[in-house]
């Protein structure tokens, strides 16, 4: 079953009179269970194509369709609950609230996504070894924690479907293992994970290996 599909995403900016495409025509699907690697040099769409199939973003030409239920053009309000409901979203950056501790920043997620579940909060901490962090501001983590605490949000809910971009471009070799184990939890619990990467520990664990290029899919 596809819990997400793209049809022909077109994304265009403008700055001045200068237009950059930096998505033309983008398809692919996501299958329960699986992992795919999004790779591609820097410019080439990979958040651009993120931001749009999570509903961040809206692309200008075509759709994207989550769990058969169609997400693009649809009212903000929608959005968001569909988002809630359906996605683990792990940025770059700002992932957690700034004035919530890494606990409150679960709880909130879960709340979000109508999950409340407190044994899995103290669960997820201790697999990305942030027991010991919970009452803790995001200001006072360092970045290592930062990058375990925001993959914690995003697992939070136990979400049918997690987007990561560049999860291991900062971390360490520890919080890479982290991240990789918890992945390969989610491809056991047939749950689908779609990643924006340059690393080829994580590009060699996908199921699929999708190739964009100036905006386009070069290589499935
Ligand atoms: P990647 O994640 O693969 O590095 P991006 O999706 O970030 O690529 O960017 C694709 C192209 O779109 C790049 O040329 C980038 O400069 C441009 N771009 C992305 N976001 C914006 C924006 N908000 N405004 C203008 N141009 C953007
Ligand atoms: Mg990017």
């Amino acid at each position: 079953m596809h819990v997400l599909e793209a049809h022909e995403l077109y994304r265009f900016f403008h700055i001045g009179d200068d237009e950059t495409a930096a998505l033309r025509g983008v398809s692919f699907h996501l299958s329960a269970g699986e992992i795919v690697a999004l790779v591609g040099p820097s410019g080439s769409g990979k958040s651009t194509l993120l931001s749009c199939v999570t509903g961040l973003d809206e692309p200008d030409g075509g759709y994207v369709e989550v769990g058969g239920s169609r997400l693009t053009r649809r009212p903000e309000t929608e959005r968001t609950r569909i988002r809630a409901a359906s996605f683990g979203i792990l940025l770059q950056s700002g992932n957690l609230f700034g004035h919530l501790t890494v606990e409150q920043n679960l709880r909130l997620q879960m709340l979000l996504a109508g999950r409340s579940d407190e044994k899995r909060i103290a669960m997820l901490l201790e697999s990305v070894d942030l027991l010991h962090r919970a009452w803790a501001l995001p200001t006072e983590l360092s970045g290592g924690e930062v990058a375990r605490a925001g993959l914690a949000v995003a697992l939070a809910a136990n979400p049918p479907i997690l987007v990561a971009d560049e999860p291991t471009a900062e971390v360490d070799r520890d919080t890479e293992t982290r991240l990789i184990a918890q992945f390969e939890a989610r491809r056991q619990a047939g749950l689908a994970t779609l990643i924006a990467t340059h690393s080829k520990a994580l590009a060699h664990m996908a199921d699929r290996i999708i190739t964009l290029k100036d905006g386009r899919i070069d290589g499935e």
